[in-house]
């Protein structure tokens, strides 16, 4: 079992925005290979990439879960969808295709709790979503 505590201090559910690993990214105070970047969103390669292409987008503002979103931060979500298309077409996967994936809590498998969303491709991905 991966338990995010161990794996990535700061991306536990009480973790503050102080200590939150994302909100960290986002303030530069650590290293990321960003792959693109807009006022409201921040998209950045995986640590542990899981496809050729792997690539985290998350809000700039803290939001914990999918459940998180309300009407305050429907925005935020359009504005990840919009940094998705672009992602796939910087990342030259648009044409063969993509996944986006939102895990949300623990059975969801969510690890850090900042709303991200996975955008996998650069091979053929496996049918089933376990
Ligand atoms: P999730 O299981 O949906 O919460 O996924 C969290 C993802 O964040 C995992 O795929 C991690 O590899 C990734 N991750 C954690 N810390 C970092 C980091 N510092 N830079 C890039 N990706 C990270
Ligand atoms: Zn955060």
């Amino acid at each position: 079992m991966r338990l995010g505590r161990e794996l990535f201090p700061g991306g536990e559910k009480e973790a503050g925005v102080e200590d939150c690993i994302f909100c960290r990214i986002v303030r530069g105070e650590i290293p990321a290979n960003k792959v693109y970047e807009d006022e409201r969103v921040l998209a950045f390669d995986d640590i542990h990439p899981m496809a050729p292409v792997h690539v985290i987008i998350i809000p700039k503002k803290h939001i914990a879960t999918l459940l998180d979103v309300g009407c305050g931060e429907i925005t935020d979500l359009q504005a990840m969808m919009a940094a998705a298309q672009e992602v796939a077409r910087l990342k030259k996967v648009d044409k063969k295709g993509f996944r986006v994936v939102i895990n949300c809590n623990e059975e969801g498998g969510q690890i850090v709790f900042h709303l991200h969303m996975h955008l996998l491709g650069g091979r053929k991905l496996r049918d089933g979503l376990n």
